[in-house]
């Protein structure tokens, strides 16, 4: 059997990605894939944020090799290595320092859930509360307790046991007639609202799974006075929109706020080698020695690729890169997508966006198309009916241009 057919008997029922991309990949450079045949694809969909620095990027190839020539030390648990010491010092010293930042890193595991997951059991810990926030809407992984801040649905029933200890509280784009800060305060001082006070709200800046939603500036700095007011955490979940997706290394600097903790993932891994990050206020570092560990937390290519990634980042103005070309995006949207019958809405920032077509059908479609032409884009929200721009940061202006154009010519069913 062709290994086409083979792999879909294996994988096409369950696995959606292979249903919505039917080919099998070989390589990828940069901002753009290659099946089998040679076929070329412009990637928007960067595995999901982790490719932010491009495929196989040369820069951090080399330092990655040169590792691996050198017999470098692989794997050490908690141990003290150099690839260690000097990521957590360039991290410390060239990315947070400049910013203002004073925090603790803990590798927390391999993954982003595994990153969610820390802080889930940190906050509680500092707090001795169980009960939790987070926000309709959002997405903050698959594991028992991430998935329990996970609001989607389909996601949720995979679980197969309660979810408790966690309430949803309206996003502000779905109810814009709803004060929800004053609401929040009303569950809070209300002895009969029912909702018990958390130790912890979670918030990813702009809900990238759930559909492209941008929290505002205003909204984000409002929820740092409410949760400051009422002695609560504010956790920001960069996994996916981190490591300069939406301009700024750390999605939340564009409201000038600090969160009292945050989770990495994804493209922090450099490369993207494994890596789950969780950030906290060293007044939080309560943890004592056992309390949390895990086997994969000291893989050290993962140190190696990720300061590199970092090198990379601040060398070649990757935010500074990321806002130009987002308006590039605007731009495009504004004039050729925004009033097209198929569109109800665009939204986004820095190289993250929206286009929110009728319902999952029609994106379906019109995703389908678009690969057919070479571009690889996937879907996001609540229907499945948003379609997510999200290409690597590096990608040329040229192939930015000609991946929008396909998606045009797809939305018009070409
Ligand atoms: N948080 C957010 C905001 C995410 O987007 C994701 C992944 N889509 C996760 C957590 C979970 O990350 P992982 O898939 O690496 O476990």
């Amino acid at each position: 059997m062709h290994s086409k057919e083979l792999f879909s008997e294996y994988e096409a029922n369950v696995r959606s990605y292979s249903r919505s991309f039917p080919e099998i990949f070989t390589k990828a450079k940069g901002a753009k894939m290659y099946d089998e045949n040679g076929r070329e694809y412009i990637d928007f969909f960067a595995g999901a944020g982790a490719l932010n620095y491009g495929h196989n990027n040369d820069y951090i190839k080399e330092k990655v090799i040169d590792y691996i020539q050198s017999d470098g030390i692989m794997h050490s648990l908690d141990m003290m290595t150099a690839p260690k010491a000097e990521f957590i010092e360039f991290f410390e010293k060239k990315v947070l320092e400049p910013r203002g930042l004073d925090y603790k890193i803990m590798f927390a595991g391999p993954t982003g859930t595994n990153a969610v997951e820390s802080l889930l059991k940190l906050a509680r810990k500092v707090k001795k509360r169980e009960m939790i926030w987070a926000y309709m809407g959002c997405f903050h992984g698959m594991t028992l307790g991430s998935i329990s801040l996970t609001s989607d649905a389909a996601s949720r029933a995979g679980a197969g046991v309660g979810l408790d200890n966690v309430y949803h509280i309206p996003a502000p784009y779905m109810f814009p007639e709803l004060d929800t800060i004053k609401f929040m305060q009303t569950l809070l001082d209300d002895d009969h609202s029912g909702v018990e006070k958390p130790a912890a709200i979670f918030i990813e800046t702009v809900q990238a799974d759930g559909g492209v939603n941008v929290f505002s500036v205003e909204y984000l700095k409002a929820l740092r006075e409410f949760c400051d007011k009422n002695d609560i955490l504010m956790v920001v979940d960069d996994v996916q929109v981190g490591c300069a997706r939406t301009g700024t290394f750390f999605s939340f600097e564009r409201a000038g706020i600090k969160p009292d903790m945050f989770s990495l993932s994804k493209s922090i891994g450099g490369y993207p080698f494994p890596m789950g990050l969780a950030m906290f206020k060293p007044e939080y570092d309560l943890w004592k020695p056992g309390e949390h560990s895990g086997t994969f937390r000291g893989i050290q290519l993962s140190m190696v690729a990720a300061k590199a990634g970092l090198e990379f980042m601040l060398d070649n103005n990757i935010e500074a890169e990321t806002r130009r070309k987002g308006e590039i995006v605007r731009e495009y949207l504004e004039k050729n997508i925004d009033g097209d019958p198929n569109v109800i809405a665009t939204r986004g920032i820095g190289l993250l966006w929206g286009v929110e077509v009728k319902d999952d059908a029609t994106a379906g479609a019109i995703t389908a198309r678009a690969f057919k032409k070479g571009l690889v884009i996937e879907r996001a929200g609540r229907d499945n009916a948003v379609i997510k721009i999200m290409p690597p940061l590096i990608i040329s202006d040229e192939d930015l241009i000609a991946g929008l154009d396909i998606l045009k010519a797809a939305i018009d069913g070409e």
